[in-house]
């Protein structure tokens, strides 16, 4: 069992509160939940999409694997504290039908802590143990994950949503996608290529033009797309009008800038210094609005992003399935 990745490594995940899940898959609370459950704060995707953070979990079939080492992520990556491992194979497959139900199980571990928690919204929390949403989104590249679609499949079976978060360099897995996710956001961190290879380091060839690839899949897509932009200070956040080319040329349904937040691994690679402030992802929303004819719709100061769409609000995806 897990030999593909060293020992030292699933010690590491394991103090930073990863929940393990069969060969290649993960849960980890969101610290939204415990806002949530004791401070009634909610993620901003509940006020942006409706998505009750109290019944989401936060999960993802790649543990071990993704197609880049992003400056900016939280998850361990090769060359971290010394670790290596193969990262961009995914030998191992389990089964979508157990992923999704020991992905359950484990947020119900994890919600277990809360029980005796007086603080705890007891109505929020007899909701959380009928959880309803999954954000395939965790860390590493789901499409690695070759069931992608039937894992989708099996949450939305479940009466789930599902939200997944791709890099976009695999483009055939997601022509392939057997279902598509209720939304479907697709990560692009760089205005160019230079800086493309300078944020994101990719592990494989062509991941640059392969991203290109996805963008241009987007328009194929019936469920609502998200362009995501993470920006860094003094690495990606800078060009506008490049990145409203790219926005342009994809047309997706949301566009949404959100900071970089100096968190998990990504410490060990980027300064506090590199967190942009709201202030500046305001700014940067407000040219890519200027540039693109998108419309800023919502913002979450806690958690530096806003969201632009040329929709006049959001769809609300509650009952999307
Ligand atoms: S693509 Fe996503 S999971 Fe992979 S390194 Fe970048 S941010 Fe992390």
């Amino acid at each position: 069992m897990h030999t593909m990745v060293p020992d030292e490594l699933l010690q590491l995940l394991k103090t930073q509160k990863y929940h393990i899940v069969g060969q290649h898959s993960a849960v980890k609370r969101c610290r939204w939940l415990y806002n949530t459950l004791i401070h009634d704060r909610t993620c901003y995707k509940q006020k942006f999409y409706g998505i009750k953070t109290h019944q989401c979990i936060q999960m993802t079939p790649t543990l071990f694997s993704c197609t880049m080492r992003c400056l900016f992520c939280w998850r361990a990556q090769t060359g971290d504290k010394g670790l290596k491992w193969e990262e961009t194979a995914q030998p191992d497959h389990d089964e979508p039908g157990s992923i999704v139900e020991k992905c359950i199980n484990a947020q119900m571990r994890l919600l277990s802590g809360y029980k005796t928690n007086t603080k705890v919204n007891r109505e929020k929390y007899k909701e959380a143990l009928n959880p309803r949403h999954a954000a395939i989104s965790l860390t590493g590249e789901p499409t690695l994950y070759p069931h992608l679609g039937e894992l989708i499949k099996s949450f939305h079976k479940r009466g789930f949503t599902t939200f997944l978060v791709t890099n976009g360099t695999i483009p055939n897995a997601l022509s392939e996608l057997g279902e598509e996710p209720t939304q479907l956001y697709i990560s692009a961190c760089a205005p160019d290529k230079e800086t493309f290879h300078k944020t994101c380091r990719p592990q494989i060839p062509n991941a640059w033009e392969k991203l290109k690839e996805t963008l241009a899949l987007i328009p194929s897509f019936t469920c609502p797309t998200v362009m995501r932009i993470t920006i860094v200070r003094h690495l990606n956040l800078k060009h506008p009008n490049l990145y409203a080319r790219l926005i342009a040329g994809a047309n997706p349904t949301y566009v949404e800038p959100k900071a970089y937040m100096h968190v998990g691994f990504s410490r060990l690679r980027l300064g506090y210094m590199n967190m942009p402030l709201h202030e500046e992802v305001q700014r940067f929303a407000d040219s890519l609005a200027e540039e693109t004819g998108y419309k800023k719709l919502l913002e979450s100061r806690e958690s530096r992003v806003v969201l632009l769409s040329r929709l006049e609000k959001p769809a609300k995806l509650e009952k999307a399935i």
